[in-house]
């Protein structure tokens, strides 16, 4: 007998995915801005590195800028969920602006981990992507003391004053398992190497990473739902291919999709990056189904319960008015 169409051809949704704690809090940070000053509400950096959540709040009146020297004095002006250097709220007291910092909570205790650190006058090696707005706001605690480590490839070049005092911290998006790679060829050049004091990957883009491994290696083609300047969603998709998929892409929305990539392709896997709001998800899931995809399970890593509070300035602002 002739098989239906679609027969065999199967979705596994990956979960978690799509918004974490931080980027949730960085979210309603700006929506709460908006509502409670008026548009325009200026905010330096994508909010999120995603261009859907970044076009939805501009249509309700956010302005993004790169600087704050575009912000017109005395305005409002929120800080990304990717954390700034000290010297950016420096600059922003100067100019008179009033800011709301969504950097998340998770971001700001690696910068307390590099104070710390700085202070007790230890090399630190910070492992990350060299130009990533996080990397650059966390080397800005302690720009005298922090070396960039991008990658194992980068470990041989690494100097430090002292080996018997060297520290490695990292970038919160990371592969946890390139970053292990990273940490062991350090600790070959420097044995005495210590860790940071808790896990710096965030649990976030573990859990992420950990769901699409489970599907990974049952995937004919994995689809991860992400920007291209998402750290996090990037890495998703060579976590993977690293963890057996045959073939795995980054897509911006379902329009993204090539269809030649689903030539003889059963299982898809899909899961989308931290900074990726779940309606994307769903038109990729009717945009499969139009191709046959119909069948759909879920495989649970784990579950997610972790909220985060707004920022406390902000916060104060709503308790006033109220
Ligand atoms: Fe915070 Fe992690 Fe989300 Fe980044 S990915 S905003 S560090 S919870």
């Amino acid at each position: 007998p002739t098989q239906p169409a679609g027969a065999g051809k199967r979705i596994l949704l990956a979960k978690p995915r799509g918004y974490c704690a931080g980027v949730d809090r960085a979210v309603q940070t700006v929506e709460h801005a908006l509502a409670h000053y008026g548009a325009p509400v200026y905010v330096r950096k994508q909010i999120v590195h995603n261009l859907h959540v970044v076009r939805a709040l501009e249509e309700r009146g956010a302005v993004f800028v790169e600087e704050n020297a575009e912000v017109p004095e005395g305005a409002t002006v929120v800080f990304s969920a990717h954390g700034v250097a000290p010297e950016v709220h420096e600059q922003a007291a100067a100019r008179g602006l009033r800011t709301i910092d969504a950097t998340c909570p998770l971001v700001t205790k690696v910068h307390h981990e590099a104070r710390r650190f700085a202070k007790d006058d230890y090399d630190i090696l910070l492992i990350g992507h060299d130009g990533h707005e996080e990397v650059i706001g966390t080397s800005g605690e302690a720009p005298e003391h922090i070396t960039l480590v991008d990658g194992p490839e980068s470990v041989a070049a690494v100097e430090v004053r002292d080996p018997d005092k060297v520290v490695w911290l990292s970038q919160t998006t990371l592969s946890v398992d390139e970053t292990m790679e990273t940490v062991d060829a350090l600790r070959q050049r420097f044995p005495k190497l210590q860790a940071p004091p808790s896990d710096d990957i965030c649990y976030a883009t573990q859990n992420r990473q950990a769901a699409v491994k489970k599907i990974a290696p049952e995937a004919d083609l994995f689809l991860i739902v992400g920007s291209g300047n998402s750290s996090n969603s990037v890495r998703m998709v060579e976590v993977a291919s690293a963890a057996g998929a045959r073939a795995a892409h980054l897509v911006e929305n379902a329009a993204a999709i090539d269809p030649a990539w689903l030539d003889g392709v059963a299982t898809i896997g899909l899961s989308s990056g931290a900074s990726v709001p779940e309606i994307l998800v769903s038109e990729v899931v009717g945009w499969l189904g139009e191709h046959g995809y119909d069948g759909i399970t879920e495989v649970s890593h784990t579950e997610e319960r972790l909220t985060f509070a707004l920022p406390q300035e902000l916060r104060r602002e709503l308790r006033a008015r109220a």
